[in-house]
């Protein structure tokens, strides 16, 4: 933070995060530059443009952004409206982008590969603190900076199959068959599996909903099949309350892909840790081996990898970080996100405080701050930013006063806790039972509304 203060801070990542930050940077008058690896703003929430949103408009947009947008005539969308990925990219992330204050300052194509102190490794410590970063980027080019503010999400490194968190056997090899989280089963990416078989790994609601997109293709195009794997032996946190779910939508997901198992349409398998995958004339068979050392194989033409993300700290492994060796994420941050005791709306304010390093100019925040936990919400990163920021501006009063309008006390408030049970329309109350908490914003755990969203029974935050 000492670094020169007439270098820019850098933003990696020109997501939700990354261009809320530069806003607020913009607002404080700070120079920056946005590294974006991708060609456009939000490339990585293009990526699941076909997905619709669980939180309405009124939670997904940074007020300084709102601010900077409003002055230039911007028309809002319905703030209670839920968007798709591609409608938050089209009506939001772009018109930010290209604000006349912002654009020159933002470079796509721009991939950072490491993040390090200028002539200081990792072991030197005299005068770190008070010399810039170096940014380094894939095609060499090399920038200096005051601060560095990480935005750069975690979708572009997703988990992989193998059940210890290892690659399975074989895993790079098969790569060719191999689909990340969310592929557009009933748009772009249908003729990958019109009329095959596939296979999908993961417990979460993003495996929920591609797997009913798959059962809606499978009754329009013959030939198509579908099978589950899930690690548990049983499928009844995916297939939620049912019924009795507080929130309809979201037991109506269970439900109907609970139809689908139970009529065959689906196929099953529980207690599957993917062992090896190997490629078999044009097919690949895909190795389990059970808790017992017993093994089974199943053969299919696509495998779906819903098994959630983790962060690549690679980039900064020249920086000095204090990790959780759980999460991921800062220790201080850790327990106030831990899944297993927090939703999406209940993680407390938080600020530039819980996302300080040991290496002093440098924070993850939006998405990669949260590591491994599934539970961020682009809120949560608005007010990170915020804060950061703040604090780079000398601000400490503004820094420290962190605040955080979420979906369980807003969007949620209208679906509240459910008085028996007391669980939250962004999942349940941390309370007594631990298992199951964290309703994932994202792929790994809990999105709700990732397709076929029935606008009619959308009761809430989650459901849609
Ligand atoms: C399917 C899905 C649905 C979600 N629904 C909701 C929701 O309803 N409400 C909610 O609040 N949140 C939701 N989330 C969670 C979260 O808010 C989003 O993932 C959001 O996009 C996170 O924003 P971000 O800016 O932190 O990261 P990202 O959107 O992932 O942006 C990171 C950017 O950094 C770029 N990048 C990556 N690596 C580098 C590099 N090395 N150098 C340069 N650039 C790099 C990427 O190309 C990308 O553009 C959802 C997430 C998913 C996946």
């Amino acid at each position: 933070m000492n670094a020169p203060h007439s270098l820019p801070v850098v933003v990696v990542g020109a997501g939700p995060t990354g261009l809320a930050a530069a806003a607020h940077l913009h607002e404080r008058g700070l120079p920056f530059v946005v590294l974006e690896a991708g060609d456009t703003p939000g490339a990585a929430v293009a990526k699941w443009g076909h997905v619709r949103v669980f939180s309405p408009w009124r939670y997904n947009i940074d007020p300084a952004a709102r601010r900077m947008l409003d002055d230039a005539g911007w028309v809002a969308p319905d703030p209670e409206a839920l968007p798709t990925g591609a409608e938050l990219v089209r009506a939001y992330l772009r018109p930010l982008a290209e604000l006349p204050p912002l654009t020159p300052h933002v470079r796509y194509g721009a991939r950072v590969q490491a993040i390090s102190r200028l002539g200081l490794d990792r072991l030197r410590t005299a005068g770190r603190d008070t010399t810039p970063f170096l940014v380094r980027l894939a095609d060499g080019d090399e920038l200096l900076a005051r601060a560095v503010i990480d935005a750069s999400g975690t979708w572009g490194t997703p988990n992989v199959l193998g059940a210890s968190g290892l690659p399975a056997r074989g895993e790079t090899d098969v790569a060719a068959y191999l689909e990340h989280a969310l592929p557009d089963v009933l748009g772009a990416d249908r003729d990958r599996f019109a009329g095959r078989h596939t296979l999908v790994v993961g417990a979460g609601h993003s495996a929920a909903n591609t797997l009913l997109s798959l059962a809606e293709l499978a009754a329009a195009e013959p030939g198509t099949e579908v099978t589950w794997a899930i690690r548990t032996a049983s499928p009844a946190r995916t297939y939620g309350g049912g019924d009795a779910d507080a929130l309809p939508a979201r037991g109506a997901l269970g439900a109907r892909l609970r139809a689908h198992v139970d009529a065959g349409r689906v196929r099953l398998l529980t207690g599957f840790w993917v062992h090896a995958l190997t490629p078999v004339d044009g097919r690949v068979r895909v190795v389990v081996r059970h808790a017992d050392g017993g093994e089974e194989s199943v053969l299919v033409d696509r495998v779906v990898a819903a098994t959630g993300f983790r962060p690549d700290h690679s980039i900064t492994a020249e920086l000095r970080l204090d990790l959780d060796p759980v999460l991921g994420a800062t220790r201080a941050l850790a327990p106030l996100i831990d899944p297993n005791e927090h939703s999406c709306g209940t993680v407390p304010p938080h600020g530039v405080d819980e996302l300080s390093h040991p290496e002093v100019g440098y924070y993850a925040v939006g998405m990669k701050s949260y590591g491994r936990a599934p539970t961020f919400l682009m809120a949560t990163g608005y007010e990170q930013v915020r804060s950061v920021v703040a604090a780079l501006a000398g601000d400490w009063a503004a820094a420290r006063d962190v605040r955080l309008d979420l979906p369980e006390t807003g969007v949620c408030s209208s679906n509240a806790a459910d008085p028996v049970s007391g669980d939250s329309c962004c999942g349940p109350t941390p309370v007594a039972e631990p298992a199951g908490r964290g309703l994932a914003t994202g792929v790994s755990g809990g999105l709700l509304s990732l397709v076929a969203v029935d606008t009619a029974s959308a009761g809430g935050c989650c459901a849609s």
